[in-house]
């Protein structure tokens, strides 16, 4: 498989005009001349868009191209007013890189054909489905909204690895932050070109393009789906037909949507109203020199720099504000793993719960290291401060306030502790025997009952010590 990924840009303006590329504005209200394609309007590009291109660029390992061209890329349907897409053709800005992937922890190179700027079209509306409305009704918002469309080899050999390639590259551009990768408004799209062979044969096997596939779960099941398909099909003494397809996501099957295009019908030419674009290298070099940490390498850093587990440092990582979070607590409360632990289970459980990004979490890293302290010092118990961790995670009051006004201090006083336990002795003398009898399980028992007594609040360390002298008699 050979995965083409578009990208929407985080550019405030179009690509080839200053109307705005705001998601959700009332239907063609962001639109000019040059965007609906009237005749005599003229394209001016986007500087941003070559930074961003730029960037990616560097970030997946590709050359970076002096000069390149757009070209014209003719096709006519509703949604693509001046009947012609601008593209880039056979002088992309970006070739020849790669992006590393990993699956149960083994490494996988897939290398990246190239990076081409390109502009969106607009979008149809229908009234429920295309097959059953009456009319269709055009948007053209979108038109030239600017994208990234990055085209890896045929190097990809499972569902597994398209859905772990697809993931680790929507981490790049979102580290980026030249993309919100976000596939339910169709800033992160995916089309796979699928193709089988057998063992023995060099030459790829014809192929299908699916189009359109906008979730990892659904682009995990479509492709196996046709792998499938076109494996019964040659088994079975048919051809594969050079097609684009779609897939039904109610019924799990992909359908057959139209003769796949050759490159010579859309008979691309150079786009006679831009320059060719050059880019120099000190172009190169200012991009390069504000390039972020990029996923990879904050994994390898958490890895080796705070000593966690790679698992850890594998969920941390999967989001640019988690990562964040994490490292701003570390810096008020330097226990790595610690923290950690706290953030995949309560944190992220509460985020989960409430269905919210780390990006808007209400609990601060400052108010996670003032609880963690509070365990620490010994001012309460964890027990206690998972118990207080959903209201301080809602309230984002400080933890040491509400400790103290819910009492819940954490009793290191002898004397109290000493009294419960007597009191919890008198009322199970079968067990106390056992104990003294050898069954020296019974202690967690014993630390149960007492710790119920307390509503949690003893300390632990001590109610231990104190219960075994005590048991022991
Ligand atoms: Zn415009």
């Amino acid at each position: 498989m050979g995965l083409e990924v578009h990208a929407h840009l985080l550019t405030d303006s179009k690509i080839f005009c200053g109307c705005s590329t705001k998601f959700g504005a009332e239907p063609n209200s962001h639109t000019c001349p040059t965007c609906m394609g009237l005749p005599g309007a003229l394209p001016v590009l986007n500087k941003k868009v070559v930074d961003f291109a730029i960037k990616l660029g560097l970030a997946l390992h590709c050359t970076i191209n002096k000069k390149s061209i757009f070209a014209r890329k003719n096709y006519y349907y509703p949604d693509l007013p001046k009947g012609y897409q601008i593209s880039q053709y056979e002088e992309p800005i970006c070739e020849h890189g790669y992006l590393d992937i990993y699956i149960n922890g083994n490494k996988k190179r897939i290398r990246i054909l190239r990076i081409h700027m390109e502009e969106d079209a607009g979008k149809l509306v229908h009234e429920n489905t295309i097959e059953t409305s009456s009319y269709s009704m055009v948007d053209y918002n979108r038109s030239s909204i600017p994208l990234l469309e990055i085209v890896s080899e045929p190097d990809i050999g499972t569902p597994e690895e398209a859905v772990a390639y697809l993931k680790a590259l929507r981490d790049v551009l979102i580290y980026l932050e030249i993309c919100d990768g976000n596939m339910e408004e169709g800033s992160f799209r995916c089309d796979a070109n699928v193709s089988v062979k057998k063992k023995d044969v060099k030459e790829l096997g014809t192929r299908t393009e699916l189009k359109n596939l906008n979730s990892f779960r659904f682009i995990e099941r479509s492709l196996a789906y046709e792998i499938e398909r076109q494996i019964d099909l040659i088994m079975s003494g048919g051809q594969v037909v050079q097609e684009t397809r779609l897939f039904n996501v109610e019924e799990g099957v992909t359908y057959s949507m139209r003769g796949k295009e050759e490159a010579h019908d859309y008979r691309y030419f150079p786009e006679p109203d831009l320059l060719p674009l050059i880019v120099d290298e000190r172009w190169i070099d200012e991009i390069h020199q504000g390039m972020p940490e990029l996923p990879m390498e904050k994994l390898e850093r958490f890895i080796t720099e705070h000593g966690l587990p790679r698992y850890d440092a594998e969920i941390l990582v999967s989001d640019k504000d988690l990562a964040h979070f994490f490292e701003e607590t570390i810096k008020l409360f330097p226990e790595p793993k610690t923290i950690s632990n706290w953030i995949m289970t309560e944190l992220l459980r509460e985020l989960k719960d409430g269905n919210v990004s780390p990006k808007d979490s209400p609990l601060s890293p400052a108010t996670l290291s003032e609880l963690l302290g509070l365990v620490k010092d010994q001012t309460i118990s964890i027990k206690i401060a998972k118990e207080i961790f959903p209201e301080l995670y809602r309230s984002g009051i400080s933890p040491k306030q509400l400790v103290e006004q819910k009492g819940l201090l954490q009793i290191s006083d002898e004397s109290a502790i000493i009294a419960t336990i007597d009191k919890v002795i008198e009322r199970f003398p079968k067990e106390v025997s056992d104990y003294r009898d050898g069954k020296e399980k019974l202690l967690g028992f014993f630390v149960g009952q007492v710790m119920k007594e307390m509503k949690g609040k003893a300390n632990p360390k001590l109610l231990n010590e104190l219960l075994v002298r005590r048991l022991k008699g």
